[in-house]
């Protein structure tokens, strides 16, 4: 069995002001660790919120360079984020792929240096409307990971997210069935690849317009172990319902 893991990822969201939100949601949790609970938020505010963090609360990127220093303007590696005291990164987000043109080599590449430095990646792939009308859903995602996820992965390293682009941020949300399908797949191809005992314990989180009201049924759905939630993360209110949800 995975561990349950519920990640917020803050995107281009938040100042120094949203530190107390991130105050109260380590409050709410228990400091067991279980389920697991991570916020992500923008690069500016990873130490910060990391020596806020307390109890179970951990941090991580939202995204890191492929080389660990060197000429790159503007980019963070991932002993940057480690130093600052993230758990996590997440790489491969359809954001970063459609507004930065990363292809699922990046993303290997990426994922890498990560475990180079000793993240956890939060690994996303997705499909767009257009490919689930034209039935390439599977198709999509096993590429995507196929061709995102290096060889050596161990489940302390990796976590899977399936976010359908339809579904971010839009309010849709997948039904259950269709994650289902999905997650099933995703944990089949890494119990192919990687075998059984490392393939069953990489949690697998569905992301895409999860709230407090949805979020039950989605954790009751197979294969899936916990949910990496946008909007839904940015207020301790609308947070740690799901938090909760998740048990
Ligand atoms: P959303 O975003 O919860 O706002 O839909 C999810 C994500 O992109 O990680």
């Amino acid at each position: 069995m995975a561990p349950k893991l519920a990640a917020g990822n803050w995107k281009m969201n938040g100042t120094k002001a949203a530190l107390a939100e991130l105050d109260t949601i380590a409050a709410g949790i228990g400091a067991d660790g279980a389920p697991e609970v991570a916020i992500c938020p923008p690069f500016t505010l990873v130490a910060a919120a990391a020596e806020r963090a307390k109890g179970g609360l951990k941090v991580g990127g939202q995204d890191c360079h492929a080389e660990a220093k060197g000429a790159h303007t503007g980019d963070v590696s991932a002993p940057m984020l480690k130093d600052a005291g993230a758990a996590f990164v997440i790489l491969g987000h359809s954001e970063r792929r459609q507004d930065h043109g990363e292809t699922d080599a990046v993303v290997a590449a990426k994922t890498r240096a990560a475990w180079d430095a000793g993240l956890r990646v939060i690994l996303c792939c997705g499909e767009t409307l257009e490919e689930r009308e034209a039935e390439r859903t599977l198709d999509v995602v096993g590429g995507q990971l196929a061709d995102s996820i290096p060889d050596g992965a161990d489940a302390g390293s990796l976590v899977v997210a399936y976010e359908p682009i339809w579904a971010i941020g839009t309010g849709k949300v997948a039904e259950p069935p269709q994650i289902a399908e999905v997650h099933d797949a995703i944990r089949s191809a890494l119990c192919e690849r990687f075998g059984d005992d490392i393939g069953t314990a990489i949690p697998l989180l569905y992301g895409g317009s999860v709230k407090a009201a949805n979020a039950a049924e989605i954790f009751a759905t197979s294969n899936v172990d916990g949910a990496l939630v946008g909007g839904a993360s940015l207020q301790a209110d609308d947070f740690l319902p799901i938090v909760e949800a998740l048990g």
